[in-house]
């Protein structure tokens, strides 16, 4: 991984940037960063802050020997190598949030996008944005409330070279893992990392609410949570918002 590089002062959205690379032919293991975005992305068209010089604004493009529906198994992998890259550069204790954010003490410092091409033949390639907030100062408006930053929860600014070199040795010894089929140790990883098992959730999808106990998360990432009537739902990370 990171063996090419394409870097930019300012880009929309690291994640389209990567798509259009990926759909030009780059090759597996390509970065792109920008110090800043314009247009950063979450989940379902929402907004990634991502303002210049304080995060790690990045997207890996992938060309994976798994299948579509696997592709989960990738952001798990991204969130994974993030925590860990985090606790280990920076000392600041850091959880999963099922399925794709990082947090510190419940407000998110992380936040995983992965997105993917696939056709009949399977995938064609998966590009995974990671955005992480090392240096931010504050939060506009309502993201004071959600949203922190390395530096806030260290009180002194981090080295973002250091927590990318980081994360990019974990993320590529962990896809190893992946790709030689050995997802359940990453599994065993992401379990003892996130934060929601065994705790009380309510996940909000776009026509369906559910209420109740984070039992574990299955090989396709998709979230057990056992309901008041006792029932274990299977929740895919699709389209849908975990609220504590
Ligand atoms: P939910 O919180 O509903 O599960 P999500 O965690 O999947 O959603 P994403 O789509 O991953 O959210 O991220 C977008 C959301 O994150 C935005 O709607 C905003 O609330 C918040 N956000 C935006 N920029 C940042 C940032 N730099 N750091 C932390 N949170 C941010």
């Amino acid at each position: 991984l990171g063996r090419k590089i394409y870097y930019y002062p300012a880009t929309a959205s690291t994640n389209e940037e990567a798509k259009k690379l990926a759909g030009e032919g780059a090759h597996h293991g390509s970065l792109v960063i920008a110090e800043e975005q314009t247009g950063g992305k979450g989940r379902m068209g929402r907004v990634w802050l991502s303002p210049p010089r304080v995060g790690i604004w990045m997207s890996i493009i992938l060309r994976p020997v798994i299948q579509p529906y696997e592709a989960p198994r990738i952001t798990m992998t991204g969130a994974v190598a993030a925590a860990k890259a985090i606790r280990e550069r920076t000392g600041v204790t850091c959880h999963i949030k099922w399925p794709n954010d990082i947090l510190v003490e419940g407000k998110k410092v992380a936040g995983i996008l992965t997105e993917m091409s696939a056709d009949i033949d399977g995938i064609n390639y998966v590009v995974m944005g990671i955005g992480i907030n090392v240096n931010n100062d504050d939060f506009p408006g309502e993201l004071k409330e959600i949203a922190t930053s390395l530096k806030i929860a260290k009180g002194e600014a981090q080295d973002r070279l250091d927590i990318l070199t980081g994360f990019l040795f974990r993320f590529e010894d962990y896809y190893n893992c992946l790709e030689a089929g050995e997802f359940k140790k990453i599994l065993e990883e992401w379990r003892l990392l996130c934060c929601n098992l065994g705790r009380r959730v309510r996940v909000v999808g776009r026509n369906f609410t559910v209420e109740g106990i984070a039992l574990d998360v299955d090989d396709d990432g998709a979230l057990l949570v056992r309901s008041e009537n006792g029932r274990v739902e299977r929740i895919l990370s699709g389209d849908v918002s975990l609220r504590a």
